[in-house]
């Protein structure tokens, strides 16, 4: 057994958003830089999470909307047929492209990669079983942690049984599954419930809260149910699963709800109930006293641990399990670690939901902003006043927007076309700290999506254009 010893400046455990993305800033600034990872480039988001199940879903909205092309004047003369070998081939495609893309930008940037499990023995060594057998010691002044998370697996019989999936394995089905039961009603679930019932598969949805995407506005939680509804999704709430089994060649899911207990049969079953941080290899470090909580890495706004020199980002640390802040979380840890001072603001965080039509807000929901108390400003836009929405039968939903009493932006949900991407609109002015009159003041192009959250705006106000309110101000 080989042993070679190297010294860096900053060894980054972890080749995720949160790793790939320190690891290239570290090098900007100077640093000599190794990253270790043991699975993947790219980590959990580019291998099997945002990528993968976003190039999945482009294919099932795609392959949805050949159902709306007649209207249009196109006539599909034979119903279309999907294979879902050859989506996945798809899919792989995308993600060897953008993981190799990555590889090749951390060795532009003069990184180290190594492929094997890092073991972190100290603050500043760190053992690694290389995929070819051999183990190689790294030293070095500064680590950041960046393991990410797994699946939880919730504490009830049948998890490991035929045709129990979690995520992972729905980014590579052999077949598209006759029915599925979701068990939990999260982002993930209603992302893969909107995905397989656009392929044509008969999904229903298992939640234990009183609502899906519970954390959201509850009008938009409400608006994304409702389509579901209509599309022939089955939601249950306030029921929760206890039990997973066979019942002959299906499954049967087990859940107790306020009327009694229920069952709810199915091909497949997705196990959906959230994640955990992976502390994989970190054992050295708890005894020397890393801090964790609820199983996660304790690290302050400048994402350093309670070791010094140790630093600690994305899902490993959960605050938020989304790969933007991951990335964020990373700059912040590389400055701080080559000697600059960077902090975390987590005060303005899109949450993006890529269902069709996507979901996306940032800020407070109306909930919270009442919660607070004080004036409360917020009125919703309809995607069926704009025009640009008009034009590309996209007229489901709206965008709210929630001003306080100095028309701040507390908070902007949207529901519909682009929202996702629509969002940072929001996201800026927010940061800006620009209140609704710059936003209204500032000319949108016509006819755009981007209309419609100007609109919401001047609605919040009191004095939209483009639809009719009964006690609409001169100004508020
Ligand atoms: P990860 O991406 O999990 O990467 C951690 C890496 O560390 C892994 O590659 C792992 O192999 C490696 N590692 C762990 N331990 C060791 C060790 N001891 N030695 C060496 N390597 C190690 N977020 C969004 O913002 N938008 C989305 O659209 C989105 N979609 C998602 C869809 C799904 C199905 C899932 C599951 C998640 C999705 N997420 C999304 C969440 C996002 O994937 C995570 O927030 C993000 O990946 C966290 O990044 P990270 O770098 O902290 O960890
Ligand atoms: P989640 O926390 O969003 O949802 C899990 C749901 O499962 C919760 O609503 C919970 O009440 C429910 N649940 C738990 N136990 C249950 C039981 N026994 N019976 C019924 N319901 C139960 O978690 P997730 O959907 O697994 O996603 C994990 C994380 O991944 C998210 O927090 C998210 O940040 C990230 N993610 C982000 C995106 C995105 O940004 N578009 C996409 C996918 C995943």
């Amino acid at each position: 057994m080989a042993t070679d010893q190297q010294q860096f400046d900053i060894l980054v455990i972890g080749a995720g958003p949160g790793g790939y993305v320190a690891a290239i800033r570290a090098a900007q600034l100077g640093a000599r830089v190794g990253i270790v990872e043991k699975q993947y480039i790219g980590g959990t988001c580019l291998n099997v999470g945002c990528i993968p199940s976003k190039a999945l879903l482009h294919i099932a909205q795609v392959y949805a909307q050949f159902a709306e092309l007649g209207k249009m004047g196109i006539q599909v003369t034979q119903p279309p047929a999907f294979d879902m070998p050859t989506a996945v081939t798809y899919k792989d495609k995308v993600v060897k492209q953008l993981t190799g893309g990555v590889a090749q930008l951390l060795k532009a940037n003069g990184v180290a990669i190594f492929e094997g499990a890092a073991d972190v023995r100290a603050p500043n060594l760190v053992s690694v079983q290389l995929k070819d057998g051999t183990t190689r010691e790294l030293r070095a002044d500064k680590l950041i942690l960046a393991n990410g998370s797994v699946p939880i697996r919730p504490p009830f019989p049948g998890l490991d049984g035929r045709n129990v999936i979690f995520s992972d394995d729905a980014m590579n089905m052999p077949k598209v599954p006759e029915s599925l039961i979701c068990i939990g009603g999260g982002i993930i679930a209603v992302e893969l419930a909107c995905m397989f019932n656009a392929l044509g598969t008969k999904v229903t949805i298992v939640e234990m809260l009183p609502a899906i995407i519970a954390n959201e506005d509850e009008e938009v939680s409400k608006a994304l149910a409702r389509s579901f509804t209509k599309r022939g999704i089955e939601i249950f709430t306030n029921t929760r699963v206890e039990a997973i089994a066979d019942a002959g060649q299906a499954k049967r899911v087990t859940a107790s709800a306020a009327d009694g207990q229920k069952t709810f049969d199915g091909e497949y079953v997705l196990v959906a109930v959230g994640r955990q941080a992976n502390p994989a290899g970190l054992d050295g470090l708890a005894r020397a006293g890393l801090k964790m909580e609820r199983g996660r890495v304790v690290a302050n706004e400048q994402m350093e641990t309670s070791l010094a020199g140790v630093y600690a980002i994305g899902d490993l640390v959960g605050r938020t399990w989304l790969a933007h802040v991951a990335m964020t979380e990373g700059e912040v840890a590389a400055e701080n670690a080559t000697g600059h001072d960077a902090r975390m603001d987590y005060t303005v965080v899109p949450r993006p939901i890529f269902t069709f039509p996507e979901v996306a807000s940032v800020g407070l929901s109306e909930a919270q902003a009442r919660a607070r108390g004080g004036e409360i400003h917020a009125e919703k836009f309809p995607w069926v006043a704009n025009g640009k929405a008009l034009a590309s039968s996209e007229t489901e939903g709206f965008t709210k927007v929630i001003l306080g009493a100095y028309g701040e932006i507390l908070g902007a949900a949207i529901f519909g076309p682009d929202a996702t991407n629509l969002i940072t609109e929001f996201s800026l002015a927010m940061r800006a700290e620009l209140t609704a009159d710059e936003v209204v003041a500032t000319i949108h192009p016509h006819p755009t999506y981007s209309e419609a959250l100007r609109e919401a705006t001047l609605a919040a106000e009191g004095h939209p254009i483009h639809i009719f309110m009964r006690q609409a101000t001169a100004q508020r």
